[in-house]
């Protein structure tokens, strides 16, 4: 008699391993303006292959170009309002596709409405990504002071804060000695606005995910650095299998509150 169950397992296997050739990781990167998600989704490349997708980033790069998409979005952001959804997630989609992402992606500010989110799940299922959203949970009160105390190198996009990060020598990027700037959204009245755009529109998201199976990592964004921080968050997307455990061997991981 053959042994049934021996070969049963061998095949459920395999399936597992061609739906992880299949499926490159969508790490969705989710929390408050100023929870840290630019700065995890530059750290995670330590542990996850493929870009890191700001949606922020790419518009401020159609501003700087001063294109028709720059110049139309340029009123709302200084606003602290968030852009079209369409636009949102036409950026998204076009950027999906392009060969770099076959690995993985590590989407920061996106999606930030129900209706980017409901875009999104659609994307992944075509482009063939397997989500995952990784919530950083920060104390609203701490907000608004790690924002106005923001600065970024205009070259290459590091972030720093003034208080809790802070370059080397003040107001000078380490990497490749730019004069760092307060981005204009990071201004007081601006990060009220982002703020109760994030209440309104954007945290509802978190119980749109909850009713579906993409799989959710909490893990707290303040009390730790963000080194640390990227490793309970590698850690905890080794443990949910949304990445191969031989990625993190190098980076000793904490335990994350994980729910698939
Ligand atoms: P961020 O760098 O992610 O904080 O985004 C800066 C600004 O860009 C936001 O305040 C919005 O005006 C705009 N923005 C970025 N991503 C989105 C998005 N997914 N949907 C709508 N607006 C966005």
């Amino acid at each position: 008699m053959p042994d049934v169950s021996a070969a049963a397992g061998v095949q459920r296997v395999k399936y597992l391993e061609e739906q992880a050739s299949k499926f490159a990781p969508a790490v969705i990167l989710f929390g408050s303006p100023g929870s840290g998600k630019g700065t995890q989704a530059k750290l995670l490349r330590r542990c996850l292959q493929g870009p890191h997708i700001s949606t922020g980033d790419m518009l401020r790069q159609h501003i700087s170009e001063g294109d028709e998409i720059g110049r139309n979005v340029q009123g709302v952001m200084k606003s602290g309002r968030l852009v079209s959804d369409d636009l949102a997630n036409h950026l998204v989609e076009e950027r999906l596709q392009h060969d770099d992402c076959s690995s993985g992606v590590i989407l920061d500010g996106y999606p930030r409405t129900i209706n980017q989110a409901g875009v999104l799940l659609e994307m992944t299922k075509r482009h063939r990504f397997q989500p995952a959203v990784v919530h950083l949970v920060v104390d609203y009160e701490k907000i608004v002071a790690r924002l106005s105390g923001r600065r970024q190198c205009p070259v290459c996009g590091t972030l720093y804060s003034v208080t809790t990060n802070p370059p080397k020598i003040a107001g000078i990027c380490d990497l490749d000695g730019a004069a760092l700037v307060t981005r204009e959204d990071d201004r007081e009245s601006v990060i009220r606005e982002r703020l109760e755009q994030y209440e309104l529109q954007t945290r509802p998201i978190l119980e749109y995910f909850r009713q579906t199976d993409v799989p959710m990592i909490e893990i707290d964004g303040q009390g730790s650095t963000p080194e640390e921080i990227m490793q309970q968050v590698c850690g905890a997307l080794a443990a949910s299998g949304l990445i191969a455990a031989s990625a993190v061997d190098a980076l000793s991981c904490s335990e994350a509150n994980v729910r698939q």
